[in-house]
């Protein structure tokens, strides 16, 4: 049969695991290669366009066109050098994907030549025809066209491709009207807004500096199966999950899959990978075996969370298209496989001052932790303040799969600040006791505070937000998420909680009171409101989900409870305010991700009754019929039909249950929700996925009992452990 085939083939296939050398062109010399980053640019630019460009890119202050016309010029050329024969405008409409459309530098030269060209105007300005992208109302195909526009702040860089090369621009997608159609634009006005306000912070603590930026340390998780078993099954190819399988005898319960040696093809795929994005300038730094069997992680060093998101989107991207040089598929939904552990993106976030000072990082003299304790403190208030909208931005069909599963986050949003920095806060709530767990003084500009470990002892996995030494970990991000929404989420709020203390503290100090002061008395009024949030124990436990309850935090256990809060007033107040998305934006967002979820659970319910139909209820009647066999041969040579005739009758019922589990379902698909998008999905959520985790229960009870050699699609045990 079809199975057996598959292992027979992987079992005597060779792929080539010797793509990379190391020893010919170390990471060293390729690294970044393939960027039009800033040596490239001194290089090939004159002095003032150099200069003026760096301006653009550090300062965000405005490039003029004849400069744009310089820049263009010298990437074509560059360009041509490596071989690329079109140009791209990427850019990341709101379906959380990147998109492209290529254009090519030929121009005819009116003799029946051609040359290549590339304007500043067509460096800087694009206009695809994306009518096609959700736009949730905001732009009906004859009104505003959209446009990109380049963002000078993220290099451009070739994507090499055996068939001619492109170059690609990242760029902003915006419409005519100004709105923001795509999940770039929204992040860098974020960016602006908290650097607006972390500098107000600053300043009162002496610094001048230009600009604060926000830095992201994406952590990636993916699985790689054999792409046989990914093309045989229709649930995987075309929904990015198994819809069906019976739990394994062997999963991930001997944990003897975490930080294991990696499987040699895997390896040479990773190390594949990680090649071409070094070529690319993203800096991956590890990798490993995760918890599940067949399951990984790739993270890369933090960056500025602009060029930190377009490279997350480039990790994807490079390990989906070079896996199945290597004969494998990567899968990087949420939730692959039921029963074991899903993906995630570990999203570790911090703030930055353009001199390099990481704005969490403790510090070791009392003027440092003054200033320390003020960003913590906002930030801790800015997750008490808004959970809600931290929480939308890690929504979705996939990830419901996932959080609050007891392997990935509670749907609860907290906080892990870990014993010492908990002490540290209890103690400075209380104002009066000053003393630590370390036995020293707490005073604000006065006292240091204790080392606060960064080390593994103090983890905790069951938290959504964790501080880990000198950075937030935002733990309930999924795989297959752009880390824009979160990370613009995340901005914003913190920006309002910066505005709120900066607001304050000038006051006062501008009526003459010393700083410290002012911050020793201000922080614990916010404390006392905030603490709620602040939860060191078991994120899985039941006593949590209780307490939490009684704190009045919120628990939004599902997408569609989430997607509501999105324009709440509280939102569309907050959003507005920061000019990060406007009421229009937001509400076209809202509309787009109930769409996107209705599409989603509507894709997956066709193809469960798909395939219980075409695949699974004939394997169960061909066994049916092979078992009914076996009891008339039985009884007609005059034996009994007893263990036949048992399984018979179980058959028999069990099949009826799951066709009957199909009947409703599709009787589910065949009614149609009437109302807005938001209706649709209250009713996806309550009609469409009870019912499909009905067929599936039938069906992998009868994956149990129905012969192997029968069973028509690849099984969890084949799957996850032939590598
Ligand atoms: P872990 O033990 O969770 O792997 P690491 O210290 O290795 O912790 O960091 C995980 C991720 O956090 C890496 O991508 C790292 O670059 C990132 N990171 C470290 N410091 C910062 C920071 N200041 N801002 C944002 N991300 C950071
Ligand atoms: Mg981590």
């Amino acid at each position: 049969n079809g199975r057996q085939n598959i292992i027979h083939n992987i079992a005597t296939s060779r792929h080539k695991l010797d793509n990379v050398n190391f020893k010919e062109s170390h990471f060293k010399e390729i690294f970044g290669s393939n960027v039009f980053n800033e040596s490239v640019q001194r290089e090939r630019l004159s002095k003032p366009v150099f200069k003026a460009l760096q301006r653009t890119i550090k300062l965000g202050t405005t490039l003029d066109a004849a400069i744009a016309d310089a820049v263009a010029s010298a990437m074509k050329d560059w360009a041509l050098e490596k071989g690329a024969t079109h140009f791209t405008h990427l850019f990341q409409p709101m379906t959380g994907l990147t998109a492209e459309k290529h254009d090519s530098f030929l121009s005819p030269s009116g003799d029946g030549n051609a040359i290549a060209e590339f304007s500043g105007k067509e460096l800087c300005q694009g206009e695809p025809d994306a009518s096609s992208f959700p736009s949730g109302g905001l732009r009906a195909t004859f009104e505003a066209r959209g446009y990109t526009a380049w963002d000078p702040t993220s290099p451009a860089y070739i994507q090499e491709n055996p068939n001619g090369s492109t170059l690609v621009i990242p760029t902003a997608f915006i419409s005519w009207t100004g709105e923001a159609l795509d999940k770039k634009t929204p992040l860098l006005r974020s960016m602006e807004a908290l650097s607006t306000q972390a500098k107000r912070i600053l300043k009162l603590f002496g610094k001048d500096c230009s600009k604060v930026f926000t830095t992201v340390g994406p952590e990636q998780e993916y699985f790689l199966i054999d792409s046989q078993f990914f093309f045989a099954r229709p649930d995987l190819l075309n929904a990015g999950r198994t819809l069906f399988g019976a739990n394994p005898p062997k999963g991930q319960e001997l944990e003897d899959q975490y930080f294991g040696a990696i499987p040699e093809r895997v390896l040479a795929c990773m190390a594949d990978a990680e090649t071409q994005l070094f070529k690319l300038g993203v800096p991956v730094k590890t990798r490993h075996n995760e918890v599940a069997p067949s399951q990984y992680e790739i993270a890369p060093i933090f960056e500025d969370s602009n060029l930190a998101t377009d490279h997350n989107q480039l990790v994807m991207e490079v390990i989906r298209r070079t896996a199945p040089k290597y004969g494998l598929a990567a899968l990087f939904h949420e939730k692959p496989f039921a029963g074991i552990n899903g993906s995630g993106k570990h999203n570790n976030w911090s703030m930055s001052s353009d001199d390099g000072e990481n704005l969490l990082n403790p510090g070791s003299t009392p003027h440092e932790n003054a200033q320390f304790l003020v960003f913590c403190v906002a930030v801790i208030r800015a997750v008490a303040k808004y959970p809600e909208l931290l929480r939308v931005t890690v929504s979705g069909a996939n990830n419901d799969h996932r959080l609050g599963a007891n392997e990935a986050p509670p749907a609860i949003i907290s906080i892990f600040l870990g014993d010492q920095l908990q002490d540290i806060m209890d103690q400075l709530e209380k104002g009066a006791a000053k003393s630590t767990k370390q036995g020293g003084f707490m005073e604000i500009g006065v006292s240091v505070l204790p080392k606060l470990p960064k080390d593994a002892g103090d983890r905790n996995r069951t938290s959504p937000f964790a501080f880990t030494g000198n950075k937030f970990e935002f733990r309930a991000v999924g795989s297959s998420q752009s880390i824009a929404g979160p990370n613009t989420v995340l901005n914003t709020i913190v920006s309002e909680s910066l505005d709120f203390i900066a607001t304050e503290l000038e006051k006062v100090t501008a009526g003459g009171k010393n700083l410290n002061l002012a911050v020793q008395e201000l922080l614990p009024k916010i404390l006392k409101d905030s603490k709620k949030v602040l939860f060191n124990g078991d994120g899985y436990s039941e006593e949590w989900h209780k307490e939490a309850e009684k704190r009045g935090l919120p628990n939004l256990k599902n997408t569609v409870d989430a997607l509501a809060k999105i324009v709440s007033k509280e939102s569309l107040e907050l959003f507005a305010k920061y000019k990060v998305y406007n009421e229009a934006e937001l509400r076209s967002r809202f509309t787009i991700l109930c769409e996107n979820y209705v599409k989603v659970v509507t894709v997956e319910a066709k193809l469960t009754s798909f395939m219980a139909k075409t695949m699974i209820i004939p394997a169960c009647l061909r066994y049916q019929t092979e078992v009914a066999g076996a009891v008339a041969t039985s009884k007609a040579a005059g034996v009994e039909a007893t263990t036949s005739m048992e399984l018979l009758k179980t058959l028999n019922s069990q099949i009826i249950t799951l066709s009957t589990a199909v009947a409703k379902l599709d009787a589910v698909l065949a009614h149609h929700a009437s109302g807005e998008p938001y209706d649709h999905s209250k009713y996806s959520r309550d009609a469409a996925v009870p019912a499909m985790n009905e067929v599936r229960a039938a069906a992998d009870k009868l994956e149990a009992i129905v012969a192997d050699d029968l069973w028509p699609i690849p099984t969890y045990r084949e799957m996850l452990f032939i590598k």
